[in-house]
């Protein structure tokens, strides 16, 4: 039975824990992989010692976003973005550069962590999670952001997501963050 690995609750519907906001995930006998509960020390069906090595793997199967829809979403935020950055600049930072650093870094950096999606993600139902589908530090989050600005300023990085197998960007690789469909 799938469980949320925070509370433990047992799905209702939907792939995240609506308390947590967590996928569930499903624990597994490392040896003979029978189907394990939480808080289980030892495999029901062959007996061995589970302690930390029994593998949780995500619930609800999710595939990488494509390109196409990630491009559809950065013209959704680039809008918001704009907005953004006005708005800074008529209030806080006249120059123009700094408001497009600062507004950007906060607007992508806080919107895609801890699970939630900046305006395009949410539009095009995409998500940026870790490789094993945690939701993002809000410091990881705004360090990505911080690179993926870097790299978009040297414009073939970001480019090279199309030859990765799953869609990352190099970020996104060193970073080990994958952008996903969500269910
Ligand atoms: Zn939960
Ligand atoms: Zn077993």
């Amino acid at each position: 039975m799938p469980f949320c690995p925070e509370c433990h609750q047992e799905p209702d519907l939907g792939a995240r824990c609506p308390l947590c906001g967590l996928f569930y995930r499903e624990r597994r006998c490392p040896e003979c992989g029978w189907e394990v509960f939480p808080r289980e020390t030892f495999c029901g069906a062959c007996g061995v010692e589970l302690g930390s090595r029994a593998l949780a793997q995500v619930h609800a199967p999710m595939l990488p976003a494509g390109i196409g829809r990630r491009v559809v979403a950065t013209c959704f935020d680039l809008v918001v973005l704009v907005l953004i950055t006005e708005l800074l600049q008529v209030t806080l930072l006249p120059s123009p550069w700094v408001s497009v650093l600062i507004g950007g870094l906060l607007y992508y950096g806080t919107f895609q962590a801890r699970g939630r999606q900046t305006l395009g993600q949410y539009v095009l139902r995409l998500t940026a999670l870790t490789s094993e589908r945690y939701p993002l530090k809000l410091a990881q989050s705004l360090l990505r952001s911080l690179l993926g600005a870097l790299s978009w300023a040297l414009v073939i990085p970001p480019l090279l997501a199309l030859r990765d197998p799953q869609r990352r960007t190099p970020v996104d690789r060193l970073l080990k963050v994958q952008v996903y469909l969500t269910p």
